[in-house]
């Protein structure tokens, strides 16, 4: 049995170039629960669920630099 975790049912879907695979222990202090994703150039990081639901994370970083303007 889980805790009492509730999980927003990313698994599987994509955020932009970034595809969402599982939850990480939510970090309850800072308030933001956490995804294991793995970027479209291969580099797998953890992102915040709030970043991922506004659309404000797209990548693991390796294209931000491109999306300023
Ligand atoms: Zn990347």
């Amino acid at each position: 049995m889980n805790d009492e975790i509730e999980v927003v049912d990313l698994s599987g879907s994509w955020a932009g170039n970034l595809h969402i695979l599982r939850p990480v222990a939510p970090h309850y202090r800072s308030g933001c629960r956490r995804w294991r994703v793995m970027c479209f150039c291969g580099l797998g990081t953890e992102v915040d669920e709030a970043g991922l639901l506004d659309g404000s994370i797209t990548d693991c970083g390796c294209r931000a630099s491109d999306k300023v303007a």
